[in-house]
């Protein structure tokens, strides 16, 4: 069972994966938590040169080719083996950040997205992709006060407008395969969501 999470920044993906994650353990499960980009060797060095200030000079196909190359080595390495093993692997963000990010706000042609994501996923698609629905004002808030003790990543630099248009994108996703997404309210307490995206795994779970 492949389960990936999506959505804006400061929508709680990644607190709302562990505790996932720490409930599917307690009932018995194998579970694997990993991220993108990165959570792969060679992922996480492709993953360092997209978050640092080398990548301000890359031009928008080279940023999603790298996300590409570095999904390519995470599916390969990491995600692929353990499916195979019958674990439950749970990934912060995967190719639909790269539909929405490169794709939507990085203004390339939806050919050249659709090729590159065929060709990193390699036929390892999510059976459940869990969309974080958050206003994008409330992200941002979130995000920044997050890190006030570090430099925001230069994704996070970005304009208020453009995340609202990248809200619109993960729903607009969801709303072309709702077999496989479900959206989530991102606004609701932690722990409603936590029992609400148990709940959407749930049916999904083996054995
Ligand atoms: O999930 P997290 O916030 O750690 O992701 C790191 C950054 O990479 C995010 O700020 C996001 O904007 C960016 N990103 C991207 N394209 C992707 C995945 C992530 O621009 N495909």
């Amino acid at each position: 069972l492949f389960v990936t999470f999506e959505g804006g920044e400061g929508a709680g993906k990644s607190t709302q994966m562990r505790l996932l994650a720490d409930s599917l353990s307690g009932r018995g499960y194998d579970v694997l938590t990993t991220r993108e980009p990165g959570g792969s060797l060679g992922a996480e060095a492709v993953r360092h040169v997209l978050l640092s200030g080398a990548a301000e000079s890359f031009g928008v196909r080279m940023e999603a080719i790298l996300f590409a190359a570095a999904r390519s080595d995470h599916v390969e390495e990491v995600i692929r083996p353990a499916l195979q093993q019958g674990r439950i692997v749970l990934c912060d963000r995967f190719m639909d950040s790269s539909r929405v990010y490169q794709g939507v706000t990085g203004n390339l042609e939806p050919g050249f997205v659709e090729t590159l994501e065929r060709v990193a996923v390699n036929g390892v698609v999510p059976d459940r992709t869990i969309i974080f629905d958050l206003p994008a004002e409330a992200g941002l808030e979130r995000a920044r006060r997050r890190s006030l003790n570090v430099d925001p990543d230069r994704f996070e630099k970005e304009q208020l407008e453009t995340h609202e248009k990248r809200r619109e994108a993960f729903l607009d996703i969801a709303e072309a395969d709702p077999e496989r997404c479900r959206v989530v309210d991102a606004t609701l307490p932690p722990e409603v969501i936590a029992a609400e995206v148990l709940r959407l795994v749930e049916a999904l779970l083996p054995g």
